[in-house]
């Protein structure tokens, strides 16, 4: 019998607020060094915490979303550790201790991989403060620290193990940041460190208790979890038919190399000595609370997706490409409130938009077009002031130039030719110059029809109305009414 891949992950997931968790201090990306920081978070002597409450109902939205029990009393602990970028030598963190649980605990995310539907459990979420950063340059025997980052709110979302591959810990991971971004949790970017994931692997033959287990860190990128986990069940696979034993051990992901490589082990029995923080009251989430909390959660996707297929009459399939991302799906309800067309406007968008992004790598949000801009293309198109054939051209253009439709046309001499008595000679022009296709015509044969209407388009490098241009031709060639 082969292996059995087993995978459960540790997510930190930083929250969508203004200021830190359990001071006043700015949550702003890239400021000076040192500039966000306050007696709280530099963690002097005599300073108190205070919780921030935006941060418990961020945390209680998510574990909302993933379906989990929320507590009506969780409480705050310190884990004690000794690192230079934790100034107070312990970071605020929650725990299972006691009587006291963390925030949230055991809900579900259903994912869905090669059509089939699972529900992955939530174990817990819990809320703690993220630690400051180390900055080693190359030059010069120094270290230097920022602590604006130091009590930056932070999630943690931790898994059972539950996922039985690398695709699905990809799929899960797609999901989530899917969801939190919805939700306005949190932004959700890997690359951006608002993202993090730690990876657990182990194999064992199916039926059998759970096998020995490594904890993978260091990925930026959903896709490099998805890599790392592949490398990793490959590695222990091969021990294992060795008839060798899997360590359990930390391993640190080499991107470049495409590489797992076992980390200086501060492993195992590490005992943070945790205790409640007896600074903090513990949270209160009353049920009127979390009412609120639950009435104010946006519209996830799901819900998204079904709206958007009932208000503007698309099918699932497009639909559910629409909402991969919040920021699409925005992007294509502000075109259609710009102008309603919302089957040719999802085309644009699944076509030719989708298909820049891919070849450039780009998110949406990195697009130089509007959202009017995509409308006022469409409403060209559709009075008649450009073909379809030439709003290809236009699109490629404003894709590339950010300029508005309108003004590519003009510039560009693109406008359509509508103008019967110039049409008319091209068309006469086409009848005398394929004497062969106009015999197939009038002998009845309707594609030989296309191929003239093609004939004029090219002639005029596309600009012809190609309705009027069918219904010219039709009429020359005696055939109106077809
Ligand atoms: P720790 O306390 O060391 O962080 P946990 O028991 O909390 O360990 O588990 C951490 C993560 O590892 C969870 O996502 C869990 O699902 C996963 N996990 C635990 N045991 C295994 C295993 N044998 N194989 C794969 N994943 C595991
Ligand atoms: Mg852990
Ligand atoms: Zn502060």
């Amino acid at each position: 019998m082969d292996y059995e891949t087993v995978i459960g992950l540790e997510i930190h997931v930083q929250l969508l607020t203004q200021s830190k968790m359990f001071c006043g201090c700015s949550t702003r990306f890239g400021a000076p060094p040192n500039t966000q920081t306050c007696p709280v978070c530099l963690g002097l002597p005599g300073a108190l915490p205070v919780i921030n409450r935006r941060a418990v109902e961020l945390g209680l939205r998510a574990a909302l979303v993933l379906h989990c029990t929320v507590h009506p009393t969780s409480q705050f602990h310190r884990k004690n550790y000794y690192y230079p970028d934790l100034p107070k030598n312990y970071q605020i963190s929650q725990y299972q201790y006691l009587e006291h649980p963390p925030l949230a605990t055991d809900g579900y995310l259903e994912i869905e991989v090669d059509g089939q539907r699972r529900r992955v459990g939530i174990r817990r979420v819990h809320l703690e403060e993220d630690t400051g950063k180390l900055v080693h340059p190359e030059e010069g025997n120094v270290s230097w620290v920022d602590y604006n980052r130091s009590g930056v709110p932070l999630m943690e979302i931790v898994t059972y193990p539950d996922l039985r591959s690398p695709q699905e810990a990809r799929a899960f991971l797609l999901k989530l940041r899917q969801v939190l971004q919805y939700a306005e949790v949190s932004t959700g970017r890997m690359e951006e460190g608002t993202l993090r994931c730690d990876a657990n692997v182990s194999l064992r033959r199916p039926g059998e208790p759970l096998g020995v287990r490594t904890e993978v860190k260091n990925m930026n990128s959903i896709r490099s979890v998805e890599r790392a986990l592949a490398y990793e069940v490959a590695r222990q696979r091969e021990l294992l038919e060795r008839g060798e034993a899997v360590v359990q051990e930390t391993r640190h992901w080499d991107e470049r190399r495409g590489v797992t490589f076992a980390s200086r082990s501060k492993e195992e029995a590490e005992d943070y000595r945790y205790f409640p923080e007896p600074d903090l009251v513990p949270v209160e989430v009353t049920p009127e609370w979390l009412e609120e909390v639950r009435r104010g959660v946006p519209e996830l996707p799901d819900a998204r997706r079904d709206r958007i297929m009932a208000q503007y009459a698309l099918g699932r399939y497009d639909a559910e490409l629409l909402v991969q991302t919040r920021a699409t799906a925005d992007f294509f309800e502000a075109a259609v409130a710009a102008h309603p067309s919302p089957k040719a406007i999802a085309n644009w968008m699944l076509g030719e938009v989708s298909a820049y992004l891919n070849e450039h790598n780009l998110e949406i949000e990195q697009l130089r077009i509007t959202p009017a801009q995509l409308a006022e293309l469409v409403r060209l198109v559709e009075d008649g002031t450009i073909s379809g054939r030439i709003a290809k051209d236009v699109i490629a253009e404003m894709l590339q130039t950010g300029d508005s439709p309108r003004s590519i046309v003009d510039r560009q001499g693109l406008v359509q030719i509508s103008d019967e008595a110039a049409l008319r000679e091209t068309v006469e022009a086409v009848i005398q110059d394929n004497p062969g296709p106009v015999r197939d015509v009038l002998a009845g044969k309707e594609k030989a029809v296309a191929f003239l209407v093609g004939q004029v388009m090219r002639r005029t490098q596309g600009r012809a109305n190609p309705a009027l241009v069918q219904r010219l031709l039709r009429e020359r060639l005696g055939l109106l009414g077809g």
